[in-house]
């Protein structure tokens, strides 16, 4: 043990080394923890961004509210001042669980403890015609592509005459009633009503539309009742056609296929309609639940005494949850804390710990001055002004970054009393 390898010029120390997969929420959590602790271990943090991404704000990015630097917060900049830290820009391609290595983009390297926290990605359902032509909304590139895409057809309004391509420009499907979705659709109508009017005046907002597309019963589905349909209740009032219980075929750049066979024509197909791990090669089936590595309750992967994974990426089956932890970042960063403490426990031959997950509740966002909170005790909750400021609040207090929050809050105070939204430029990006 702690004889090492590494292709990507980390020193061989006597230390145990650690190497983490993903700077996401579990993953920076997992890296601040240990090195408070000023344990005798080296660890190796490889993101494939050089830059940890606050996803709750991407469909601020998405939507002109906000630049994407302010969501994404260099990895050197949050853990620069820790001991024996390195961070390495590299993707993981292979993982080799006997020889104990990872193959990244830009070498191998050896580990003893290796932890995988690389999220998720967006979930097709091995629809390729969806995967192609669809905008999906998970990464910072694909929020930066749906607002050059928004942006470029609404300049394509001002010029076109035909009818049918016009309606199919000004149509806005977004597809996923959860709060990614809900806060597409609320952004998108809140552009119509108090920005376009100003900025777009050749182009009849009132001939514009927004469709919101769930195959469940009802919205926000793993909120409360109250919420469902207070957050109904918000988005009607902004003119979104909340069509419930059909879910989507298939979409050809022009055309949405629903089911029951019934069709719609739109250029913009917004996808938000589901996530799955970031499996990365090398594991059996075995190990592989949902789409999701299996986990036991100290974030070990089925079958390894070495090999962890926390997060989006972790399946890991909770009394309340059969089906694994829901993939939010609360769930994340605990995971992270607590593996970090275990982490060291196993070092010092100590019992681990069990994890118990703190559900703090959740809440979700519409529009100005509407939002909905669900409390963690059953049946508790609130909705409008004061949820909006909570929602607010509690997202600035996460973002990464005293520089990134100074400048939200400003944005946000900007587009409070202007009505406007600041970042409305064509840059181009290309969809991967
Ligand atoms: C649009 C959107 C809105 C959301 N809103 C909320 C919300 O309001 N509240 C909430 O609680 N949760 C929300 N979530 C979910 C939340 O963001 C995730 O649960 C959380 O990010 C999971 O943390 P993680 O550390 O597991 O993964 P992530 O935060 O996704 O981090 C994974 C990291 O791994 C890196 N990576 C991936 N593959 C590789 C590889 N092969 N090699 C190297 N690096 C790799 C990525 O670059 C990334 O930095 C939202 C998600 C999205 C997409």
């Amino acid at each position: 043990m702690f004889s090492h390898y590494s292709s990507l010029h980390i020193p061989d120390t006597p230390y145990p080394r650690i190497v983490i997969i993903g700077g996401g929420f579990a993953g920076i959590q997992l890296v601040k923890t240990l090195s408070r602790q000023y344990a005798s271990v080296q660890i190796v943090l490889l993101d494939k961004h050089n830059y940890h991404t606050f996803q709750p704000l991407l469909y601020q990015v998405a939507t002109c509210a906000l630049a994407p630097d302010t969501v994404a917060e260099p990895l050197r900049d949050i853990l620069k001042q820790y001991p024996h830290f390195y961070f390495r820009h590299a993707k993981a391609l292979y993982i080799d669980p006997t020889n104990r290595k990872v193959t990244t983009t830009s070498g191998v390297l050896t580990y003893d403890y290796l932890v995988i926290a690389n999220g998720a990605k967006t979930n097709y359902f091995n629809n390729a015609l969806i995967a192609k032509y669809s905008l999906p909304m998970k990464n910072l590139n694909d929020a930066m592509h749906l607002r050059q895409h928004l942006l470029k057809n609404l300049e394509r309004t001002t010029i076109i005459h035909h009818p049918g391509i016009l309606s199919s420009l000004q149509h806005f499907v977004v597809v996923g009633g959860g709060p990614t979705g809900v806060e597409i659709a609320g952004a998108l109508g809140e552009l119509r009503k108090n920005v376009l009017p100003h900025q777009y005046p050749e182009i009849d907002t009132t001939r514009m539309q927004i469709s919101l597309i769930e195959g469940a019963d009802r919205i926000l589905n793993t909120m409360s009742q109250r919420a469902s349909k207070k957050t109904l209740r918000y988005l009607e009032q902004l003119g979104i056609q909340v069509i419930l219980k059909k879910f989507v075929q298939s979409y050809n750049g022009k055309t949405v296929i629903f089911d029951d066979r019934s069709t719609l024509s739109t250029a913009n197909f917004i996808w938000a309609a589901g996530v799955k791990g970031n499996i990365i090669k090398g594991f059996s089936d075995q190990v592989v639940k949902d789409s999701r590595l299996l986990v036991n309750e100290y974030s070990q992967v089925k079958g390894y005494d070495n090999i962890f994974a926390v997060g989006d990426v972790a399946c890991m089956v909770g009394i309340k949850y059969p089906k694994g932890y829901p993939m939010i970042a609360p769930v994340a960063m605990q995971q992270g804390k607590l593996l970090a403490q275990n982490l060291l426990r196993l070092l010092r031959h100590q019992q681990l710990k069990k994890f118990r997950y703190f559900d703090k509740g959740m809440m979700a966002i519409v529009a100005e001055h509407q939002a909905v909170v669900d409390l963690p005790i059953k049946g508790l909750g609130f909705s409008g002004l004061l949820a909006w400021m909570a929602w607010l609040f509690i997202h600035v207090l996460f973002v990464r970054g005293k520089r990134n929050r100074m400048v939200i809050l400003s944005n946000w105070l900007w587009s409070y009393y202007t009505k406007n939204k600041g970042v409305k430029g064509i840059y181009y990006t290309k969809k991967y």
